[in-house]
């Protein structure tokens, strides 16, 4: 597979970085809102971040703050949300922020939240490309699915006001899932957490 140049991947508007974030996953994490999203959920909490040019340009400086916001102990991951992360247009500079923290922070978990399906629009090829308006190359697909290879939790689907349920953890609807990517594509299908109400404390190790 090839990568692409890290210098060409830094594409894209952001409108928000979270330094101590603890509403988008568990434990205290830094999370990034990217800018640009074409699902245009009815109800959605941020629809101003839809527009791509919302916000402010992310930058290599950009990631070296996120980096930096990561190294302290007591943060136990990093969440990228939006707006959608999984545009095409978000997608390579999502990518080349998440191998970076692969590489420099191994022990931290990942989480990504996007309107898009995980099985229907990322893991299917075809029906990614067009609905989400890639390329349709193989080059679009293996970027995907690079991504999806370096998350620990996607949290998927679009947000839909009539099962909006405000006591869930983590999601908005109740249509929304929690998705171990790492044993799902090892095992080749998708394996969802339990739902919040098995989660003892929704901290440390306990919220699998
Ligand atoms: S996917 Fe998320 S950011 Fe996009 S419209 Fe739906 S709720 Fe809003």
């Amino acid at each position: 597979m090839q990568q692409k140049e890290s210098e060409d991947a830094v594409s894209m508007n952001y409108a928000e970085i979270k330094k101590t974030d603890v509403a988008n996953g568990p434990g205290i994490r830094v999370s990034l809102f990217v800018s640009g999203c074409t699902h245009r959920c009815r109800g959605c909490f941020n629809s101003e971040a839809w527009d791509f040019d919302y916000g402010q340009e992310y930058t290599e400086e950009t990631e070296r703050e996120i980096l930096q916001a990561l190294a302290p102990d007591y943060i136990r991951g990093l969440s990228v949300l939006g707006g959608e992360p999984m545009e095409p247009e978000n997608r390579g500079t999502v990518l080349r922020l998440l191998r970076a923290v692969r590489k420099q922070f191994p022990g931290k978990d990942i989480w990504c939240y996007t309107g898009y399906g995980y099985e229907k629009d990322l893991l299917c090829r075809g029906t990614f490309s067009e609905q989400a308006k890639g390329d349709g190359t193989e080059a679009d697909y293996a970027e995907t699915m690079e991504v999806l290879r370096m998350l620990d939790v996607l949290v998927d689907g679009e947000f839909v006001e009539g099962q909006k349920n405000l006591s869930l953890a983590f999601r908005g609807s109740e249509n929304q899932r929690l998705i171990d990517v790492q044993a799902s594509l090892r095992q080749g299908e998708t394996i969802c957490r339990r739902t919040e109400k098995l989660f003892p404390a929704l901290s440390g190790e306990a919220y699998g």
